[in-house]
This record gives C-alpha cells, sequence and structure tokens, in this order.
C-alpha cells in the first residue's frame, strides 16, 4: 500500500481528537496534531504514536489566533511526508445555559475556535494544495446541534456548527475540481470532557435516554466516520455531511 502522506489534526490531544490520532496511525498515516492546554497528554500521546512506528508530533496552539495555521502547517512540514489531510476537530461549547444569559465573551470565543479557526486552518490547506498543484482531503467536526440549535444548552455553539456546515458544502464544491475534498461528521452525544468543561459532566447521561440507540456514542465511533471521509474509499464522497448520532 502507498503510504497514505501526514495528517494535520486540530486538537488532538483528548476526546474524538486523540481518537482520530489512533486511528490515523493505525491506518498508516503520519500525524501532526494541536494541542491548547493539555501538554501532557499530546506529548504522551506522541510517544504512544511513535511506539507504533509512524512519525508523529504536537504543537501548542490556540487554534483562534491568527498565526496558528501558518505555525501549525510549518511544524507539520517537518514530518518526512506530504501532508495529505486535515482535520478541523478543535471545538468548545462555553457554559451550558440558556441564550439570553451568555455573555458576549463566550459568543466571541465559540465563533472565534469554532468557526474562524476552521476556516483559517482550511483556508492554508487548500492554498498549499493548490500551489502544490496535488489533492488533499478536509474534514470538519461538526455536531448534531447544527440541526437541533441545542435550544437551552448552547444554542451559539449550535449555530456555529451550522456556519461549519455551511462553509463545508461551499469551499467543497470551489474546489472539487482540483480534486480537494471537503466533508463534514456531525456526531451526535460522545463520551469526552467537553461536557465536564461546558459545566455539567454528566451531560452524556441525560442525553442517552432520548437516543434511539439508547447510548452515547464512544469517540472512537466518530473518528471511523473521519476517517472513512479522509480515505480514498470515499472518493466520490465531497460537500456531505455524515450524521454519527445513533438514530437521532
Ligand atoms: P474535548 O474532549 O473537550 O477536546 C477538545 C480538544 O480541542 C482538546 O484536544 C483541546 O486541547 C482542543 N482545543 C480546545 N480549544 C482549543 C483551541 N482554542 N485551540 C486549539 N485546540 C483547542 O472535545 P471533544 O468532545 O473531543 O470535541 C471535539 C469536536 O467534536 C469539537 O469540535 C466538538 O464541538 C465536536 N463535538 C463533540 C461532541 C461531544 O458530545 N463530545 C458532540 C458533537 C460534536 P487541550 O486538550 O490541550 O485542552
Amino acid at each position: 500500500m502507498t503510504h497514505p502522506g501526514t495528517i494535520v489534526v486540530t486538537g488532538g490531544s483528548r476526546g474524538i481528537g486523540a481518537a482520530t490520532v489512533r486511528l490515523a496511525a493505525a491506518a498508516g498515516y503520519d500525524v501532526c496534531f494541536t494541542y491548547h492546554e493539555q501538554g501532557d497528554a499530546a506529548h504522551a500521546l506522541v510517544q504512544e504514536i511513535r511506539a507504533l512506528g509512524r512519525e508523529a508530533t504536537c504543537i501548542q496552539a490556540d487554534v483562534a489566533d491568527d498565526d496558528a495555521a501558518d505555525r501549525v502547517f510549518a511544524h507539520a512540514a517537518s514530518l518526512p511526508r506530504a501532508i495529505t489531510g486535515l482535520v478541523n476537530n478543535a471545538g468548545v461549547t462555553g457554559p451550558i445555559g440558556p441564550f439570553h444569559a451568555a455573555d458576549t465573551k463566550t459568543l466571541r470565543r465559540v465563533l472565534e475556535v469554532n468557526v474562524m479557526g476552521t476556516m483559517s486552518f482550511s483556508r492554508h490547506a487548500v492554498r498549499m494544495w493548490l500551489e502544490q498543484g496535488r489533492p488533499g482531503h478536509i474534514v470538519n467536526v461538526s455536531s448534531i446541534a447544527a440541526a437541533s440549535g441545542a435550544p437551552g444548552e448552547y444554542v451559539h455553539y449550535a449555530a456555529s456548527k451550522a456556519a461549519v456546515e455551511g462553509f463545508t458544502v461551499g469551499l467543497a464544491r470551489e474546489v472539487a475540481a482540483q480534486g480537494i475534498r471537503v466533508n463534514a461528521v456531525a456526531p451526535g452525544t460522545t463520551l469526552t470532557d467537553i461536557h465536564a468543561a461546558a459545566g455539567e459532566p454528566d451531560r452524556p447521561k441525560r442525553i442517552a435516554a432520548r437516543v434511539p440507540m439508547g447510548r452515547i456514542a464512544r469517540a472512537e465511533e466518530i473518528a471511523e466516520a473521519v476517517m472513512w471521509l479522509l480515505s480514498e474509499r470515499a472518493g466520490y464522497v465531497t460537500g456531505s455531511v455524515l450524521k454519527v448520532a445513533g438514530g437521532l
């Protein structure tokens, strides 16, 4: 099998991002991933991947920073294989609560991380692939909140993910003729630290009751969909949003 290249994953230190890093390495990719605050977890994951015989590196970055994409892609270019994939996974919700209670700082932060982060990393990747004259593939991690609106929990987060999905469709159609595929995965509630960060660690238990399959997702189940969309097995799939949500 030809080597699938290097993949860049934002927010790879924990949760869905870390599961994606592990599956990517198992599929033969080299991996460069970012972390924000959890440097120890990120460096431990790098060692775990290297022990599998794959190249791996991590870099601290806030995807909302203007220079983050430049820094991260420059770092990824230090790996020996060409960059062939980008997973825009880093995301934040802000505190759970009704929209009227959300402060301006939270609204701005959620939009900057989820939307501006995804757009600036995607722009960098597309420019790079167009300049190199080679195709690459992008997967954006959205949420079923984009469709549900997440009333009473985080409407602003839902709006940010709806923006990610609109961006996914438009960019996919714009660069399809150049062989660049752009897709999104919309996970349902998944067992990660994001719920504790939002102020309700037991949210997964509460949500499980209303999921047709009767349980929430494991991070690996979301990562499987991400890796399929990145792979050549999804060679005719672009501009799609793949819901992975247990029937919701
Ligand atoms: P998580 O467990 O909270 O992990 C978030 C990851 O993103 C961590 O690696 C974190 O880095 C990183 N990160 C956070 N803010 C960042 C920033 N400003 N710049 C760069 N990296 C940043 O989250 P998760 O549940 O795996 O969520 C991953 C994605 O899935 C998000 O886009 C989320 O919206 C989406 N999603 C999650 C669920 C769910 O139920 N979990 C459902 C639908 C969609 P550190 O570890 O260094 O802090």
